[in-house]
């Protein structure tokens, strides 16, 4: 898999059922978000020995998220793009 750490696919390696999370912290999901679920799992990689968490999640929820990010970037730039008098209503 992926290690965000050394940046390679390696072999990264499951950690036992209650390391480091109690078995009931696998199933998560986010408060005002019924439709997202995911199962977290630590991970080790057997390449540079970091630990990590990853996320197993719906594949449609992984292209919402490159979406918002998308969005958000053009936001940004959008509001970067405004004049200095309009950002500052006291003047
Ligand atoms: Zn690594």
């Amino acid at each position: 898999m992926y290690c965000p750490f050394c940046d390679r696919v390696t072999v990264c390696s499951a950690h036992a059922p209650n390391f480091p999370m109690a078995p009931g912290e696998y199933l998560q999901s986010a408060a005002g978000h019924p439709d997202l679920h995911w199962f977290r799992r630590s991970r080790i990689c057997t390449t540079c020995n970091e630990s990590f968490h990853t996320a197993e999640i719906y594949e449609k929820h992984i292209h919402e998220l490159i979406q918002l990010r998308d969005g958000l970037g053009d936001l940004a730039k959008s509001v970067e793009a405004l004049p200095a008098q309009v950002s500052r209503r006291d003047d």
